[in-house]
């Protein structure tokens, strides 16, 4: 008989207090004679990053070694699910390690020729967009990340990075390999195409205008703001003004109207889920920054950890704290709702039916 370990305390999202026994690596309510009890507390589905970067630095694509870094250290920060949204380094092995989160790959990034971080991305033109979209589609986890936008150099401010036409065509040739899309969005211009034609999912999303919101909605498009990589517009403004005055004035308009843009679409009723754009030039293991972030501009808290946990895991298809799920949870000394900072320094975290975390 495996021997049963007891997990006592209120039940997120519904907070309802219970005994969780965890046999065999899965979850049960049912009582388990001779369970130990090996923690107690607030119990969180195991937190979500829907827009994290493994295999990715500031030059692109990382050693296994430095990505292994990257996941452990996501992972010791709660996220037991992520939504890698592109990476230049091929990650599949991660799928075959127990002791890493949970991964659904976006492949490789798609951009336009030299209009996006060096090394990055597959760098295409607008005839190549749609046979990329689907070797992508092939090669990911069911999903794909375009970069919708970027500054463009010869009109000195952000611009789509293709025609609506060709993104249009990668949308449906994705579709066609059953992958769904998301697209790296900053400015206007680029969203009511893809949103038009179907995009799953808009990541940043600080052009969003009233009536694109409603066409989310009515379309049933996904956001993932990264509150906590917008906070780093005014960086981008002031590293481009003398060259690039329009963009400049560009990302310091969408800056100010960012938290009214995503509150909008929050009102609205667009699902918005938490992503802390960790790799590349952020860090990892900071999914809580992202929750706290979301609360900032106003979400509720309750409806800022769903984002990035229960509500999260349910739109990604995978289970929450059901009967028979994996045990993939975290257990916080404190209500995490009321006191968000604990976020930071959970007193448990089991995957897979195994306490995990090194250590913080
Ligand atoms: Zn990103």
């Amino acid at each position: 008989m495996p021997t049963a370990q007891r997990f006592r305390g209120p039940v997120l999202p519904d907070g309802e207090p219970r005994d969780l026994y965890v046999v065999d690596g899965r979850i049960t309510y049912e009582p388990q004679a001779g369970a130990e009890t090996a923690a107690q507390g607030w119990i969180v589905p195991g937190l979500v990053d829907a827009h994290c970067h493994l295999g990715l630095d500031d030059f692109g694509a990382t050693d296994d070694e430095a990505t292994e870094q990257q996941a452990l250290a996501d992972r010791d920060g709660g996220a037991l699910l992520i939504r890698d949204a592109g990476s230049a380094a091929d990650t599949r092995w991660i799928h075959d390690r127990d002791d890493l989160p949970r991964l659904i790959r976006c492949g490789r990034h798609i951009a336009a020729t030299r209009r996006y971080i060096r090394g990055y991305a597959h760098e295409v033109e607008p005839e190549d967009l749609a046979t990329y979209a689907a070797q992508e589609a092939r090669n990911g986890d069911g999903w794909i990340k375009l970069v919708g936008d970027w500054i463009s150099r010869d009109e000195g401010d952000l611009a789509p990075s293709f025609p609506a036409d060709a993104f249009a065509a990668a949308i449906a040739a994705a579709h066609a390999e059953g992958a769904k899309v998301t697209a790296h969005c900053f400015g206007h211009g680029v969203l009511p195409g893809l949103i038009e034609a179907g995009i799953d999912c808009i990541e940043h999303g600080t052009g969003l205008t009233e009536d694109l919101v409603d066409a989310m909605v009515e379309h049933g498009t996904r956001l993932v703001p990264t509150v906590m990589q917008l906070d780093k517009f005014p960086e981008h403004a002031a590293a481009g003004r003398e060259r690039f005055p329009d963009y400049a004035a560009t990302m310091t308009d969408l800056y100010d109207r960012m938290p009214s843009t995503l509150m909008a679409a929050y009102e609205a009723g667009v699902p918005i889920y938490a992503g802390s754009d960790g790799g590349g030039i952020s860090r990892h293991g900071n999914i809580a920054g992202e929750v706290e972030a979301l609360v900032r501009i106003g979400m509720p808290a309750h409806d800022a950890l769903g984002a990035a946990s229960w509500r999260a895991r349910e739109w990604l298809g995978v289970d929450g704290l059901e009967e028979g799920a994996s045990a993939d949870f975290v257990v916080y000394d404190r209500d995490p709702v009321a006191d968000l900072s604990v976020l930071r320094t959970p007193s448990a975290i089991v995957l897979r039916g195994v306490a995990v975390s090194r250590g913080r």
